[in-house]
């Protein structure tokens, strides 16, 4: 049975994704509870609900669970045993457990893309300086060494560049375990933005093309130019990931091109995606009404693109200039309401608008 519209969905999270997640969640007249750490959240301060709490508080998700339809989480740093023991009660969370445990640990996520026919680079993975350097001498220099778990933007993680210097990059990591990546000589980053529906159908957005700085995304271009080819297999890849996670909601599919047209995933997100924010206003349904839609158990919306986007995150103390944005009449404006403006925190986001 669908959710109707006055039931009310839990987000554990309380960041400007759960926001945005709770902003088109009303529109659809349900009411949002959030769990979140701190009092003061982007999420909190847009839900008809708040529960300040750790995510893994059991007294926290029994409330959660007490008076909601479904719940979901709005970043993959949610304890996945938070997620099992919502589900143990009967509580209807999507995406899953597995999602979230696959896309937590990178080396269960790449040997699950490769399990699942979606192609990646060459990966190793390593528990100590030795299995590193072995890893490294395996896959070759320069080698990519990124912390299994709890990366994200670029942190933990570092280039090798001679394999005599693995086990010292394995230390410099924090000695925790690691997955070695061959180096992708990429031509593009581009990403995926698919759905699954509870009745196991799936939507994939045109692609956009994605440009990072100190390994924070600061522009997508969407539709990206790709051709047919290109985006056929994009489709097939989201499909797969999907099916193979038996998944319910939208997912973020991090893809390299690769000079010979092939793409490789780099990573996946169980949530909906910075890099598919353009949708909110270069498509009728946008990712985050999507995802609501499909957790809800609804009918999914068409994602065909209806105008051209370049988004651009607003980082730091760059959300200030919102009167110049405002002024542009091409450009939409999405502010987190977060408190404070620490250089590289991403503050908000603009959509400068084209018509096809
Ligand atoms: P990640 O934290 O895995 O999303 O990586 C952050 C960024 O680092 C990516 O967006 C790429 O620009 C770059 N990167 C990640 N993995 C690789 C790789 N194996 N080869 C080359 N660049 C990479």
């Amino acid at each position: 049975m669908p959710l109707a519209p006055g039931s009310t969905i839990g987000i554990l999270g309380g960041g400007q994704l759960g926001r945005m997640l709770a902003l088109a969640a009303a529109r659809l007249g349900f009411d949002v509870v959030v769990l979140e750490r701190e009092a003061d959240s982007p999420a909190g301060r847009a839900a008809a609900k708040l529960i300040v709490a750790d995510y893994a508080d059991e007294t926290a998700l029994a409330e959660l669970a007490s008076f909601t339809g479904v719940v979901t989480y709005e970043f993959e740093n949610v304890p996945a045993s938070s997620v099992r023991w919502l589900a143990a009660r009967g509580v209807k969370v999507a995406p899953g457990a597995r999602a979230l445990a696959v896309a937590q640990d990178r080396f269960e996520e790449k040997s699950f893309l490769n399990a699942h026919g979606a192609p990646t680079v060459a990966f190793a993975p390593a528990d100590t300086p030795q299995e590193a350097y072995q890893a490294v001498l395996n896959i070759g220099v320069p080698a990519l060494m990124k912390t299994r778990r709890e990366g994200y933007d670029g942190k933990g993680q570092r280039w090798v560049e001679r394999v005599a210097d693995a086990a010292a990059a394995f230390e410099a990591l924090g000695g925790v375990p690691v997955i070695v990546e061959a180096a992708a000589d990429f031509v593009r980053e581009l990403s995926a933005i698919a759905a699954r529906g509870r009745d196991g159908t799936t939507a994939v957005y045109p692609l956009a093309e994605n440009h990072h700085e100190h390994g924070v995304l600061r522009r997508s271009l969407a539709p990206a130019r790709v051709s047919k080819v290109l985006s056929d297999q994009a489709e097939r890849i989201a499909t797969r990931v999907l099916a193979g996670l038996d998944y319910v909601g939208v997912i973020g599919i991090e893809l390299f091109e690769m000079a010979d047209g092939r793409l490789l995933v780099n990573e996946i997100a169980p949530r909906v995606h910075n890099t598919g924010h353009w949708t909110q206003d270069g498509c009728e349904v946008d990712q985050f009404e999507q995802h609501i839609r499909a957790i809800a158990g609804w009918p999914l919306g068409p994602t065909h693109a209806i105008a051209q986007v370049e988004m651009l995150n607003l980082l730091g103390d760059e959300a200030e200039a919102w009167a110049k944005y405002a002024a542009e009449p091409e450009t939409r404006i999405h502010i987190y309401g977060k408190r404070g403006a620490k250089p590289g925190r991403k503050m908000g986001h603009i959509n400068r608008v084209k018509s096809l």
